[in-house]
């Protein structure tokens, strides 16, 4: 049975329906207009027999042959600006409701992100705002649209006739109980065609994602007998649904029809009685049939309502899951470069699997970086350097301890703000499909052509501008194709640098470059990291050598830290352990 949480349906529907009102009156008053003609419809009809077989002569046959198709048309048009303006409402609605979500869910924690696919946000957004969109714009008004017809039938009815008026009530009450239990013997095969549609679009979405994996393998004819085996549960889950949605469709037809005849015997019996006219008969068979018509309205909003009960509860529940970072804090971010306290700061990932035994990920880090200097982070895979990183954009917070810039706490100052002075540079660096300029601006219209190019010249850039082969309107393909990983890192080092950030945090892409994109690097990172304080996860030894400052990390412990001059004259250290066997071969 349907369980109506009629508080959380009027809260959306209050929120998103309310700055549509004066569309929605309208909507109203057409509806009411479209029933009123519908009540008329019937009257008229009874007239016109009643003229023509000459029971009564109150109008001339011509008047009533005008009101008639005056009625029909003018319900048509009402119709037709229904539909439009419902259309508006139910877009709208959603959309704002769409975009309500999007920004939810970027404004939430990293952790909520790891724990939730792309794909399953997606079906959020869009697929269950999409099967809220009737809901929005017609389910309230449609389905008291049609309980008011069926009450107006039923009036319309006992007016002419007591006996008659009994009959459509009864009929139209067991009528729509009968067709809503109908209805429910059909749903668990539309569930079950649903969810076999469901499996079907996992199984293409993993496996034209894996689609290199599968080839290399040799995986192909144990995919396709599975693709097989899914087409074949699938068209057998179709069938039974398009069977059970037959049977309930021909057990409605023939309650309807069972209508028709009660209207027909009640009519005749009462005609021959005496008590009523032809055009009486005419005008209960009419109505008696119009009743069919909300009857399946309501039926199929009552199938809608169940669509939506799911979808608003998961919309709910989404929106009142708050980012585990709270975000009160009201302290400017410092100006130009600022300098980095660590104050004794451990952390580690709350649902971390990794590490059952509750280990840090970072363990009582406490150092100092001063402002305007770079310093160089090394260590194994793993030892806790990008989580380093996610700390310094507040992506998580720390447990224990305290990160802060010029002396000011982190959680002190507004997200927005602070990620908006601290730079990051990733290994993979995000290219969307669009112009090189759209990629630099991140769709920034007010960033004008000449400060692009003067990044770009100032990171040393200009000549690998030069050679792209349409400037800054050179498409570039969804997901970097036509760049080199070293080119991206350029691209996203120009994005840092419109940005002009206080901190620049960059994680050197691993893989080796050729020598020429290599030195372009290399001169950009010395562009971008002056004057600011620099944070650099480093793999080359180039990178590793312009640095002030060396820290070695192990297991989320500092094993060394220390001035890059210092650290690589003493032969004890660490670090100059390292530069002998080759940082390359070590760390990557
Ligand atoms: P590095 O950058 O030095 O390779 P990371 O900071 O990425 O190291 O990882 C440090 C540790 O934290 C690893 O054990 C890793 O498995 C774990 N880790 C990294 N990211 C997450 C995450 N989102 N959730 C849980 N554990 C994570």
């Amino acid at each position: 049975m349907v369980k109506i949480p009629v508080r959380q349906y009027f809260a959306l529907i209050a929120r998103y329906l309310q700055p549509q009102r004066r569309r929605v009156v309208w909507m109203a008053l057409c509806l009411l207009g479209s029933i009123g003609l519908q009540l008329l419809n019937p009257q008229v009809l009874a007239e016109f027999v009643d003229t023509v077989t000459g029971e009564n002569t109150r109008y001339p046959i011509l008047s009533i042959a005008v009101l008639y198709i005056a009625a029909a048309g003018g319900g048509q048009i009402l119709n037709v600006v229904t539909t439009y303006l419902a259309s508006q409402v139910g877009w709208a609605a959603t959309n704002a409701l769409r975009s309500d979500l999007a920004g939810h869910i970027l404004g939430l924690d990293l952790a909520f992100h790891k724990s939730h696919t792309p794909g399953e946000l997606i079906e959020r957004v869009d697929g269950d705002v999409s099967l809220l969109n009737k809901f929005f714009s017609q389910f309230t008004l449609l389905f008291g649209g049609n309980v008011l017809l069926m009450f107006g039938i039923v009036v319309a009815v006992s007016m002419e006739n007591l006996v008659a008026g009994g009959a459509a009530l009864l009929f139209a009450l067991v009528a729509l109980a009968v067709i809503l239990r109908l209805r429910q013997v059909a749903v668990p095969y539309l569930a079950a065609h649903r969810q076999l549609s469901a499996e079907f679009y996992g199984f293409v979405g993993e496996h034209l994602t894996g689609r290199e994996d599968v080839k290399a393998n040799g995986a192909r004819g144990w995919m396709m007998r599975r693709l097989l085996l899914h087409y074949q549960n699938w068209l057998l889950a179709f069938h039974r649904m398009r069977l059970a949605g037959t049977l309930v469709w021909g057990s409605s037809m023939a309650i309807f029809v069972f209508g028709n005849v009660i209207a027909l015997a009640i009519g005749a019996w009462l005609y021959y009685r005496g008590d009523i006219s032809l055009g009486t008969v005419f005008l209960l068979y009419s109505y008696f049939s119009q009743l069919s018509r909300p009857m399946e309205q309501i039926q199929e909003q009552v199938e809608q309502l169940q669509q939506a009960d799911a979808s608003i509860a998961r919309i709910r529940s989404l929106l009142d899951t708050q980012s585990a970072l709270e975000d009160v804090g009201t302290s400017p971010v410092p100006a130009g470069a600022f300098d980095i306290g660590f104050s004794n700061v451990s952390f580690r990932y709350e649902d971390s699997e990794a590490d059952p035994s509750g280990a840090w990920t970072i363990d009582e880090l406490d150092i100092h970086l001063a402002a305007g200097e770079t310093i160089g982070l090394l260590g194994r895979t793993g030892s806790g350097k990008s989580t380093l990183a996610r700390l310094l954009l507040r992506l998580y917070d720390p447990q224990l301890g305290a990160i802060r810039f010029n002396g000011v706490d982190l959680r002190e100052m507004p997200v927005s703000e602070l990620r908006q002075r601290v730079g990051l540079v990733t290994q993979d660096v995000q290219i969307f499909q669009a112009s090189v300029r759209e990629n630099i601006t991140f769709f920034d219209r007010s960033v004008s052509d000449s400060v692009i190019t003067e990044a770009l010249e100032m990171l040393g850039l200009g000549d690998w501008l030069h050679s792209l082969p349409h400037g800054l309107n050179t498409q570039l393909g969804a997901e970097g194709r036509g760049l080199s990983a070293g080119e991206a890192q350029l691209l996203a080092f120009a994005r840092v640098f419109l940005k002009d950030p206080g901190l620049v945090i960059l994680d050197e892409a691993s893989s080796r470059l050729d020598p020429e994109t290599e030195s372009l690097i290399e001169r950009a990172v010395e562009r971008l990291m002056h004057g600011r304080t620099g944070v650099i996860i480093a793999h080359r030894l180039a990178t590793v050598q312009r640095v002030d400052t060396i820290l070695i990390m192990e297991a989320g412990r500092v094993v060394e830290h220390g001035r890059l001059a210092a650290l690589a004259s003493d032969p004890g250290s660490r670090f100059a352990q390292l530069l002998k066997v080759g940082l390359e071969d070590v760390l990557v």
